[in-house]
């Protein structure tokens, strides 16, 4: 939890690195935003006290940047300040917001911007409530309300248990399970699926936060870490139930799903063959499948196929892991 001194070492000796950074032109943010918002976030403009809905609002989400749609603070750290500003005792993480000092108005005072887009916030004072002692004053117009509610995706691409160790390591991602769909046998074993007769893929149920990971991000990853090229057939492994393929819950799941292939097709010289079907049902694989790489490192598939594939994936997405990824 940051404190008061915290705020103070940042604003005189550097902030935090940001996870990352997103620089636009004075003209592009004033395409993108309303005079209103620019005025705020590019000008340091400060909007009129009690001007906003927000400070009366209490349910539970995140606040994200205007600008740049990074989640900056947690519905669980605004409090009612009574100042007219929505107020909040803390960021979301300790890199999300920087901290410079302000001279204007004879006073000396903490500017807060958002740490990714340099986007003017408001000031923290150190008159908020316990336990960080912090209220970080913001201008509502700096802010949009993204409500979070946990989201499922499902694809493959060939072996499950590289897939899962992947997705494991990405931020927002909440929970991977291996298992089988696309094919029509009910309930189908491993070893069904494996004899290529069930219609089944190999497949993960991907568990996510869409405040801190978006679908069409996930899907983007799946189609870079795997070959998404090759029809029936990933690596060494040979057989439908190794087929690159997404399975999409909604209209708006689909048209993601094309709009991702359509971008990394752009990067590949093969044509993607990638299977975008509706999803039925997701059936998860057996207890000894769930967790396969963390629970056998030293399996020399491990070794073999997932340790280089996982140390490609970590170098190409670093600033989109976990913080504590191995
Ligand atoms: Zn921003």
């Amino acid at each position: 939890m940051l404190k008061w001194r915290d705020v103070i070492q940042f604003a005189n000796h550097g902030n935090p690195t940001p996870d990352r950074r997103v620089e636009k032109t004075e003209a592009e943010w004033q395409t993108q935003l309303t005079a209103e918002q620019f005025r705020i976030t590019r000008l340091k403009g400060t909007e009129r006290a009690y001007s906003s809905q927000m400070c009366n609002l209490f349910e539970p989400g995140k606040y994200a940047c205007i600008c740049c749609g990074t989640p900056l603070f947690d519905s669980g750290e605004k409090y009612q300040s009574g100042t007219g500003w929505p107020s909040f005792t803390q960021p979301v993480q300790d890199n999300a917001v920087a901290y410079h000092k302000d001279g204007s108005y004879g006073m000396i005072r903490i500017e807060t911007t958002c740490n990714t887009c340099d986007a003017h916030l408001g000031h923290v004072f150190q008159d908020g409530p316990a336990p960080s002692g912090l209220r970080y004053c913001i201008n509502a117009i700096a802010l949009k309300k993204v409500t979070s509610e946990i989201q499922k995706a499902t694809f493959g691409g060939g072996c499950f248990w590289c897939t899962e160790a992947i997705f494991q390591e990405l931020q927002g991602v909440l929970k991977v399970e291996s298992g089988y769909s696309g094919g029509e046998t009910e309930s189908p074993t491993y070893r069904a699926v494996c004899s290529g007769q069930t219609g089944h893929a190999e497949v993960i149920e991907v568990t996510y936060d869409p405040a801190l990971i978006s679908y069409e991000d996930l899907i983007k990853i799946h189609l870079t870490t795997h070959d998404p090229t090759t029809l029936d057939r990933q690596g060494a492994d040979r057989g439908s139930q190794y087929r690159s393929i997404i399975l999409y819950r909604t209209e708006a799941e689909k048209t993601s799903a094309e709009k991702a292939i359509a971008e990394v097709q752009t990067l590949m010289d093969k044509r993607i063959v990638t299977e975008i079907k509706g999803l039925d049902v997701f059936y998860p694989a057996e207890a000894y499948h769930q967790d396969y790489y963390a629970s056998n490192p030293n399996k020399s598939y491990c070794r073999a196929v997932i340790d280089p594939k996982l140390a490609k994936f970590r170098q190409q997405y670093m600033s989109k892991l976990k913080e504590q990824a191995p």
